[in-house]
């Protein structure tokens, strides 16, 4: 059976309206001056709803710059490892869901710094369409107009959302890159376009991954727990925090395992797949919030965070 997520309106964040910038540059996803930084993008070419990576290699202070008109918010990352050692900037960037089709401007500047000069690199990025599927549901009209008590919980449970993704921005806290919190059938992938009953629309904003209840749910990497809650929405929900504007959130849990302000390993278990809140039945939803918007859980799972 497909169990599905009834999350409309109700916990989407309020996408920035796109900006394509300036007139784009020459073709080409990354260069770079001569024996200068290097700036490189994953993926090369995005569809709208996509998490952007952004590194800066070579780079003598911490770069600024912008992706599609979106300010970029740089961390240095710094790993040193028997097998590798990493010292670079990274931006995790988003385009929202509606962001228009096309080849934008990236445009990265950075600061003059030890003994090197101020230097500024140009990019693009091409957004091609994400197709996302249309999907018409038949449910029961309670699920689509909450009751009217339920209205103040509601209002805070979106509150106690807004703060979570309102976390203090800071470097990346994790390490690698980040896996599936359950290997199972994705039942249905973000985007999918939902009309209820004909008339009202939603866009889903997280990835369906099978699953019965009981079963483990692990954080898909290091980080920090920043909202443990239930909700009437999307159920026992946890938030967490891996750094550099980047949150994963796990929907519909039977059973929380982990508390407000734990710190997190990549592979641990933080709770049960369970059928709380809006559902029909049990599954993990599972949804990525990077630099302020919901994005694609299959795009983050392609990036190479460790390159
Ligand atoms: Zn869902």
């Amino acid at each position: 059976m497909i169990a599905w997520c009834l999350l409309a309106a109700a916990l989407a964040a309020s996408p920035e309206p796109p900006d394509a910038g300036g007139t784009p540059p020459d073709a080409g996803t990354a260069t770079a001056a001569p024996a200068g930084p290097t700036l490189r993008l994953q993926p090369g070419t995005a569809k709208p709803g996509d998490p952007v990576l952004v590194m800066v290699e070579g780079a003598a202070a911490l770069p600024s710059g912008k992706l599609a008109g979106r300010a970029l918010h740089f961390y240095r990352y710094r790993e040193r490892t028997p097998e590798r050692s990493i010292d670079r900037y990274e931006a995790i960037s988003a385009l929202p869901v509606e962001h228009a089709l096309g080849t934008f401007p990236v445009v990265v500047k950075i600061p003059a710094g030890r003994g090197a000069p101020r230097r500024e690199i140009e990019a693009s990025i091409d957004v091609v369409d994400a197709n996302y599927p249309k999907r018409e549901l038949q449910v029961d009209r309670k699920f689509i107009s909450p009751p009217p008590e339920e209205k103040e919980r509601i209002a805070q449970d979106q509150e106690a959302f807004k703060r979570a993704w309102q976390t203090t921005f800071g470097p990346r806290l994790f390490h690698g890159d980040f896996e599936w919190p359950r290997h199972s059938v994705i039942t249905a992938p973000f985007g999918d376009l939902r009309m209820f009953n004909g008339k009202k629309k939603s866009q889903h904003f997280g990835t369906d991954l099978d699953g019965s209840a009981g079963e483990p749910i692990q954080a898909a990497n290091d980080g920090v727990v920043v909202l443990v809650r239930e909700c009437f929405a999307s159920g026992n929900t946890v938030i967490v925090n891996h750094g550099g504007g980047l949150l994963t959130a796990y929907f519909h849990m039977s059973k929380f395992l982990v508390e407000e302000g734990k710190q997190v390993k990549k592979g641990e278990i933080i709770g049960l797949v369970g059928k709380t809140g809006r559902v029909t039945g049990p599954h993990l939803h599972w949804s990525i919030h990077a630099d302020g918007l919901y994005v694609d859980a299959q795009t983050l799972m392609r990036l190479d965070f460790g390159a």
